[in-house]
């Protein structure tokens, strides 16, 4: 029986196995992508001491920190979460781990339905307006869903909220969008809206969720269920959904673990 798993290797997940090293917890890691979301940044400018960087050079340092700790990631999906009664059992693959604690790190997932959107994420479409709204400074974007409109108008020229993007084109970056009625409008950017994805593991865990589907949890971290819980996008208490509120999550909810064991 392991002290915990984490679930999910982006920057809350990392920063959670970087401080359970540190407390000598017995763990594992499970994540698909490392690095997560940060792999889609394309320039990093706000986090304190790091020269702007972009998002998979960034993730290059990540996997540099991880090695030095001796971190070995299992990248794999999580399939299903399980509590038999003071524990968990946590399945991949064809594999079943037992676990007194979780933390949940694996983030909100990325709707990717729009022709073009994918090829030109980095390239003017964007997922995060605090994240990238300067990027915009003095050009056109479009926005759909419930992005920060106020803020993204602070830097662009214009801003068109809309609801109906058919496709998104361009050459090396975006450059127009095709509307269902297929009018075409200029623009060099597309605010896209994140969608929850992997929350179907926890549908039946009777973890609670706030209005938005976003975990709840107290001021360690932890959720209402004893030894489940969850840091950075996924979590409430991300009111910015910033790398650097996940990173700080992390250390804190592998040092509540510690501290549980302990006493
Ligand atoms: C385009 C873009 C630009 C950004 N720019 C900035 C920026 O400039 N500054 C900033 O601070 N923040 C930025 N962000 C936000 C930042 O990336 C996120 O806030 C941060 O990555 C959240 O970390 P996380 O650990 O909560 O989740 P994520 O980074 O989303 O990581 C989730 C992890 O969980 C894994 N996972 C998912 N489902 C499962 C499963 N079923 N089983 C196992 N693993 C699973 C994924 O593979 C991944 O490893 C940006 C985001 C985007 C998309």
């Amino acid at each position: 029986m392991r002290d915990l798993v984490i679930i999910g290797a982006g920057p809350g997940g990392l920063s959670a196995a970087i401080y359970a090293v540190r407390y000598k917890l017995d763990f594992l890691i499970i994540g698909k992508e490392i690095g997560g979301a940060i792999n889609k940044a394309q320039l990093i400018e706000n986090y304190l001491g790091l020269k702007p960087i972009n998002g998979k050079d960034l993730v290059g340092l990540f996997k540099e920190q991880i090695n030095y700790f001796k971190i070995k990631i299992i990248e794999e999906d999580v399939t299903k979460i399980e509590k038999i009664k003071n524990y968990f059992v946590v399945y991949y693959e064809s594999n079943r781990i037992e676990t007194k604690n979780i933390i949940l790190a694996f983030g909100l997932n990325i709707r990717k339905k729009i022709p073009g959107e994918e090829k030109f994420i980095g390239k003017g479409v964007s997922y995060c307006v605090s994240c990238d709204a300067p990027l915009y400074r003095n050009l056109n974007v479009a926005v759909i869903g419930k992005n920060d409109i106020n803020l993204l108008k602070k830097y662009a020229s214009r801003v068109y909220s809309l609801k109906n993007i058919k496709e998104i084109k361009g050459d090396t970056v975006v450059n127009k969008i095709i509307l269902e009625d297929n009018k075409e409008i200029k623009v060099d950017g597309v605010f896209l809206e994140e969608k929850i994805s992997s929350q179907i593991l926890i549908k039946d865990l009777k973890i609670k969720l706030d209005k938005n589907n976003l975990v709840i949890v107290d001021d360690n971290f932890s959720t209402n269920i004893k030894g489940i819980y969850c840091v950075g996008d996924l979590c409430s208490k991300s009111i910015i959904k910033q790398f650097s509120v996940a990173i700080g999550q992390g250390a804190i909810a592998s040092y509540s673990i510690y501290k549980k064991i302990k006493n």
